[in-house]
């Protein structure tokens, strides 16, 4: 007998990277994804990101990553 079940897998959603901007307050989309699971494992240093909101390039570390579905 079968089960065919597809029981979403907890944890290993693919989220997206956000950083607040400095500038405007607002959450800006990196452009990058990292899995939730592996994301307190995940180096993520010295990013640059171009700011939707301002304009500016806006340097970003793993302290600053609001994650996003
Ligand atoms: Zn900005």
């Amino acid at each position: 007998m079968l089960l065919t079940r597809s029981l979403p897998k907890v944890g290993n959603a693919i989220k997206r990277i956000l950083v607040r901007c400095p500038q405007t307050g607002k959450l800006t989309d990196t452009g990058r994804t990292v899995a939730e699971a592996s994301f307190p494992t995940t180096r993520l240093t010295n990013n640059k990101m171009t700011c939707l909101h301002c304009g500016q390039v806006h340097s970003w570390t793993k302290k600053d990553v609001v994650l996003a579905r």
